[in-house]
């Protein structure tokens, strides 16, 4: 037996008749159905019945003593509690106008005396039927109203959410939708939403911002968006994540700007990392001048042995990968220890000074380096320079040396601070270490001394033959 039949069968009827014979007659043919079946004579006992257990249906005698049938029916139409029980009325007034009256005042059918029983139950069982689909729709009905306005209670929790999250939240926050001419291409975006923070940052209130064209109606030139919107055109179409530190060139400020998409159009956070981004660059700024002062010589000025190691290495591994030539000099100031014997060992640095700004003065190309290679000598790293260009710049520097007349009365060779120098050059090759180049450069030093000092000699770098490497 399926559960509607089941239900139909239990169903409470309540019959309101004085007719002896009609209620036999009535309950015995519904009670056969199945049903349960209370009787009652007149209208008081049926308002009493009804206080106890409600049934779900009335049949209902027009002519009853007490209270009619009408009355009766006006009476339970108007109570919350009884509005919706099924009045069928069973009457002998066959009027059309008897059964207009009963359906105004809320009667469901309206079967005349005498009846036939088919056609009663058959009544009753569409009555039960209709009445219980009704209410299976309210229950319905009213399950979707209820999740409704669950769903709109957490819609305008998570609103209240979220409005505290933007409006708490240290970084701007913006949403904004596409604005797209007839083709679909995108020519600007819409403001639509603005936490404080945002709104701050580009000097505006929430009202002037939300709802306008971000670039054509809202007036900020020279403002934090500028030069974005192909970027944010990618984020909508590309799906691509903007994530830039941004430099806003009219406030001398940087953001860190993150935009995804959302919908048709994108969201966006933007934090002011102007301090950040000014204590990078300070830092920046001393490590380089302490990888500057690392690198300088601090009496003279020019580059130190250090920094020399490091550079003739990066140089010959360039000039071999290339097959260009290398050339060092190396110059030693002649009799300075007289020098720091006669005038003092203040005015030896002083000249060594000199010197070194002497040499710095003579070498043109980048590339060319003076380090100060220990005591009062100096060396001269010359990449992609042969031989011959070597010798021409040593001479250049022992002229530029002699020509600053820093007076040197007891040198044995001029009147003047003079210098030897010794020049050597090589196309650099994987097997030789730069070491050779820095001996045979100093051999042509040590020849510079020995012809009489305040000479350049030249000195070719002898390579090893393929039998003598073996
Ligand atoms: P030569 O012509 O053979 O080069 O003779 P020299 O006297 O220049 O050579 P020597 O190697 O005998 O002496 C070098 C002197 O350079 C000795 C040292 O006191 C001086 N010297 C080295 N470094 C410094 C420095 O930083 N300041 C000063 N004032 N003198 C220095
Ligand atoms: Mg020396
Ligand atoms: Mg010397």
């Amino acid at each position: 037996m399926n559960k509607k039949y089941y239900d139909l069968i239990k169903a409470n009827i309540l019959i309101v008749d004085n007719s002896p014979e009609n209620l036999r007659l009535l309950s015995s043919l519904l009670i056969k159905q199945g049903y349960r079946v209370n009787c009652v004579a007149d209208g008081e006992m049926a308002l009493h019945a009804v206080k106890g257990k409600l049934p779900d249906l009335i049949i209902l005698d027009a002519l009853i003593p007490l209270i009619d049938g009408y009355r009766l029916c006006q009476i339970l139409k108007t109570s919350e509690k009884t509005k919706h029980i099924p009045v069928l009325f069973i009457s002998s007034l066959d009027s059309e106008k008897d059964k207009v009256r009963a359906f105004q005042l809320g009667a469901v059918d309206y079967i005349t005396k005498p009846f036939f029983w088919e056609e009663v139950i058959v009544r009753v069982q569409a009555q039960l039927k209709w009445n219980q689909q009704k209410k299976h729709l309210q229950t319905l009905v009213q399950t979707q109203v209820t999740q409704q306005q669950e769903l709109e209670q957490k819609l305008s929790q998570s609103r209240v959410l979220l409005s505290g999250v933007l409006n708490s939240s240290l970084d701007g926050v913006a949403v904004f939708e596409c604005i797209r001419d007839k083709w679909g291409k995108i020519i600007d975006f819409r403001w639509l939403v603005s936490n404080p923070v945002a709104t701050m940052t580009v000097g505006e209130t929430k009202d002037s911002l939300e709802g306008k064209e971000l670039y054509k109606q809202l007036n900020l030139t020279g403002h934090l968006f500028e030069g974005l919107f192909n970027l944010f055109v990618q984020v909508v179409e590309n799906c691509t994540v903007l994530n830039k530190e941004h430099y806003y060139k009219t406030d001398n400020a940087w953001f860190h700007i993150v935009a995804v998409k959302l919908n048709d159009g994108f969201a966006m956070t933007f934090r002011d990392i102007t301090e950040r981004k000014q204590m990078e660059i300070t830092l920046r700024e001393v490590n380089e001048e302490l990888e500057r002062q690392a690198n300088i010589d601090s009496l003279t000025q020019v580059s130190n042995r250090r920094r020399f190691d490091e550079y003739l290495t990066q140089e010959w591994s360039r000039c071999t990968r290339e097959k260009e030539y290398l050339s060092l000099i190396f110059c030693d100031v002649d009799y300075f220890k007289l020098y720091n014997d006669a005038y003092g060992h203040q005015a030896g640095d002083r000249c060594l000074f000199e010197v070194a700004q002497g040499m710095e003065l003579i070498i043109k190309r980048p590339a060319d380096v003076v380090f100060r290679y220990g005591g009062e000598e100096f060396a001269v790293i010359l990449p992609f320079t042969e031989g011959e260009g070597a010798l021409k710049v040593a001479q250049e520097i022992k002229q530029a040396i002699s020509q600053l007349k820093i007076p040197h009365h007891i040198s044995e060779v001029s009147e003047y601070v003079t210098l030897s120098l010794g020049v050597s050059s090589i196309i650099p090759v994987a097997n030789i270490s730069p070491k050779a180049l820095i001996e045979t450069a100093d051999q042509a030093l040590y020849e510079a001394k020995h012809r009489g000092r305040n000479q350049v000699v030249y000195k070719s770098l002898k390579l090893p033959t393929p039998q003598s490497q073996v």
